[in-house]
């Protein structure tokens, strides 16, 4: 799906605040503002759906509607309800409301609903099919090499997100992470993210959000931080730069290309 919004991508246009670069023979697009030094960060937080993979299968989407029906024995209904860039909790909240299901009525439910989500794709993560996108791991290893702290922020459950990044294979650069589980507020599950990396990497350490979707921004500018947003999911290059992200490059592969080296020997 997302090959169709690259091939519309227009030919680039120099950047009025930063340096934009265009690749002579295909769509690729990045900008960089200028005086930020996207691989110079102390920490990064990884968004997962649509930034460092995408999934073919339809185990972690079914498990929401699948969950409800056995907790509850209700229907849920979706029409409406906006997926990309928002978090598990907040999808069951949103899809409730649009099936007309009073708060008073699935609220004391959502626990059990929740746990259901969650062993229902553990138990369902060998027909997980999870796959890269262009440059992650490159990336990975050009920010660890450079000393960066990395976690993961998501609007995923924690163990659904873990059990993705398991089955991608990125299991070995992630030490903590952000999940939906206590935040339905993207920008509340990116405040504990970033916190969490604090504690890590120093109180004063810069955190940097990595992330396919408006709402990755967003949460992003609400807590003070930067971002690299990548057109790798469903919002184009376009689209991302009008929220005014710190990076916007087509994909991870190419923001590292335009990197002087020694990123250039990572790819
Ligand atoms: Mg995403």
């Amino acid at each position: 799906m997302t090959m169709e919004s690259d091939s519309q991508m227009s030919q680039a246009v120099a950047g009025a605040q930063g340096q934009e670069q265009e690749s002579p023979k295909s769509p690729e697009r990045v900008f960089i503002r200028e005086g930020f030094a996207w691989d110079r960060q102390k920490a990064y937080l990884f968004d997962i759906d649509g930034t460092l993979l995408r999934s073919r299968d339809r185990v972690h989407f079914d498990c929401f509607a699948h969950s409800v029906k056995h907790v509850m024995g209700h229907e849920l209904n979706f029409e409406g309800v906006s997926v990309h860039g928002s978090t598990d909790t907040a999808i069951l909240r949103d899809a409730f409301r649009a099936s007309n299901i009073d708060d008073a009525e699935w609220k004391p439910q959502l626990e059990p609903i929740l746990a259901l989500m969650r062993q229902t794709v553990t138990e369902q993560r060998d027909s997980l099919q999870p796959f890269l996108m262009p440059g992650v791991e490159a990336v990975l290893r050009h920010l660890k090499d450079a000393g960066a702290l990395l976690g993961l922020a998501t609007g995923n459950l924690e163990v659904i997100g873990w059990l993705k990044i398991e089955a991608v294979g990125l299991k070995q650069w992630f030490r903590f992470g952000g999940f939906s589980d206590q935040f339905d507020i993207r920008a509340e599950m990116i405040a504990h993210a970033a916190k969490l990396a604090r504690r890590i990497a120093g109180h004063d350490a810069t955190v940097c959000v990595v992330g396919d979707t408006p709402a990755d921004i967003s949460a992003a500018k609400a807590n003070s931080l930067p971002t690299i947003a990548v057109a790798t999911g469903h919002s184009s290059f376009d689209e991302l730069t009008e929220h005014s992200p710190e990076v916007c490059t087509t994909t991870l592969a190419e923001l590292l290309r335009v990197t002087p080296s020694p990123a250039k020997s990572e790819t």
